[in-house]
């Protein structure tokens, strides 16, 4: 079965880097360092304003506040964090093992083999850095495509809604929380990355004759660092702004900070994880005015009910059971209530 040997068993066997299923790229000390160091800058740049505190207002602070607050960190909720995290950290090899090493090879081998009884052979090309560049951009805009379109549907459909809650019920933002989800919600964020993993491997391993890997900056996957450093930023206190045009393409980190608001205004937008292109186009984008108010949680109807691991653990299921009752206007099933 030669031909569908793609690039993505190459990418599996010694790229772990981009899929990452044990070792979390965006706490990896160059990607904190990293986020200190543009904190520090802002810190800098605005006389010490910049930073929220955990009511999600901007003020401003002494630098080691404004880096590492102490009201953030000893947070009933970013301790919570540290219980979730570990948690899903233990059960995520069993997905990640049988969902994602399982379906993204044979979603790479079922599109070059339709690629091939379609189209015939591929052009044969031979891979050059342009080429890398265009596997890793492509292979971007499918992950964050597959990713707006499951978030999405976890923001509008009850009985998802109750799954991902667990993500928006946390008080403060810290770089943890991009781990801070139930461990049911990890296996359908598998699913979506596998898939498009799969589909732009497929495609370009039909299109190369010899093997392509996706480009590397410095020996770090594009595409991981882009997104790792996404990840971390954006959960993190500090309201780092990109210029309104560039907001219109990428998501700055910011702009999560709106996702996590309990505002009304705010609900349901910036729902892709990377780049602002499929929330244009889906009519979810919200870029934010520079120190913009952003309360974060659930807000004060149901947020008591989801303060505790074990509360946050048992939630979904709670809300599920309240459904089947038929207890449709119940303070904990509702969306956003
Ligand atoms: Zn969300
Ligand atoms: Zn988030």
């Amino acid at each position: 079965m030669d031909s569908t040997a793609g690039p993505l068993n190459q990418l599996i066997a010694d790229a772990l880097a981009v899929i990452a299923p044990h070792v979390p790229r965006d706490l990896t000390w160059p990607i904190l360092l990293l986020t200190a160091g543009l904190a520090t800058t802002i810190w800098l740049f605005r006389n010490g304003a910049g930073a929220k505190g955990a009511d999600g207002r901007v003020r401003k602070m002494p630098l080691r506040q404004f880096l590492l607050p102490t009201e953030i960190y000893t947070h009933l909720s970013a301790r919570v964090d540290v219980g979730l995290y570990v948690f899903e950290r233990l059960l995520r090899p069993l997905w990640v093992t049988t969902l994602l090493v399982g379906i993204a090879p044979s979603t790479e081998a079922l599109i070059m083999d339709t690629l091939n009884t379609l189209l015939g052979s591929g052009p044969g090309l031979h891979s050059h850095y342009g080429w890398m560049l265009l596997y890793s951009l492509v292979t971007l805009l499918l992950y964050d495509l597959l990713f707006f379109l499951i978030h999405y549907a976890e923001h509008k459909i009850p009985v998802l809604w109750a799954i991902h809650k667990v993500h928006h019920s946390a008080e403060v933002l810290t770089p943890l929380i991009r781990y801070r989800e139930h461990f049911l919600e990890g296996p359908i964020y598998a699913i979506g990355a596998a898939l498009s993993f799969g589909i732009a491997a497929g495609l370009f391993g039909w299109l190369f004759s010899d093997s392509i890997a996706q480009a590397t900056l410095f020996n770090i996957g594009f595409f991981a660092l882009l997104f790792g450093f996404n990840g971390s930023f954006r959960h993190y206190h500090v309201a780092f702004h990109y210029p309104r045009w560039l907001s219109k393409w990428l998501h700055s980190p910011v702009m999560h900070h709106t996702h996590h608001s309990y505002l009304e205004h705010h609900w349901d937008t910036n729902l892709a994880a990377v780049t602002s292109i499929w929330d244009r186009l889906f009519g979810t984008l919200y870029i934010p005015e520079k120190d913009e108010y952003t309360p974060w949680g659930l807000g004060p109807a149901s947020q008591g009910e989801y303060r505790s691991f074990w509360q946050n653990v048992s939630g979904p299921f709670r809300d599920w059971s309240a459904m089947i009752k038929g207890k449709t206007s119940s303070s904990s099933a509702g969306l956003h209530e």
